[in-house]
């Protein structure tokens, strides 16, 4: 499986960032050995500001490619939440330098997911509450209805590059509040009211 990640799909981060609004959906992808499905996060030492990203992920159910708007919802049944874990200090590095992003974005456990997902059929897809809690404040908070791209417009973007296959994943891109996490720290994951992940950081 892969993992293929949106950056800049909330106007509110991009402006955090510093960084424009984008005329079509960004994407960059992780390795499948960036995932973590356990609650210990261990930081790596090669950066001093790793920063936390919640993100909504899509699991993909079908083969596809090159798939219309109007069609891409049949290709997702499932909805999880997940953290897109960030070197920002590595990242500021590599876009001054014109660099790929991976050492900053696609290190071993810089995906966390839940472990298990919501379905579909049950969420209102384009009104789905989400936050991030650390050593329990609220640090994000996020509505799938601010997405700039919304689910079947980013598969539709992406499957006209790469083939979207059964079980691979995509993080949505994250709203405002990314912040820096130390050792020590308790993240949780929410959808809604529900809680979907806790990760300590050690
Ligand atoms: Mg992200």
């Amino acid at each position: 499986m892969k993992i293929i990640c949106i950056g800049r799909n909330y106007a509110d981060h991009a402006k955090e960032m510093n960084s424009p609004v984008p005329k079509e959906p960004i994407f960059f992808m992780k390795p499948d050995t960036a995932l973590l499905r356990e609650s210990e996060f261990y930081l790596p030492d090669f950066t001093k500001d790793l920063q936390h990203e919640i993100e909504l992920v899509i699991k993909i159910s079908k083969v596809g490619k090159n798939i219309a708007p109007e069609f891409a919802s049949g290709y997702y049944n499932e909805i999880g939440l997940g953290i897109d874990f960030t070197a920002r200090d590595i990242q500021k590095h590599c876009k001054e330098n014109g660099l790929p992003w991976e050492k900053a974005k696609a290190f071993d456990n810089s995906a966390i997911i839940s472990a298990s997902f919501l379905q579909k059929a049950d969420l209102n897809l384009s009104n789905i509450e989400f936050s991030l809690t650390n050593n329990n404040t609220e640090v994000q908070k996020g509505n799938s209805k601010d997405m700039l791209f919304n689910f079947d417009q980013l598969i539709s973007h992406i499957s006209r590059y790469i083939t979207l296959k059964v079980g691979d994943l995509i993080y949505t891109g994250t709203p405002e509040g990314v912040a820096s996490v130390k050792i020590g720290d308790k993240l949780q994951g929410y959808i809604g009211n529900q809680s979907m992940f806790e990760v300590k950081i050690l």
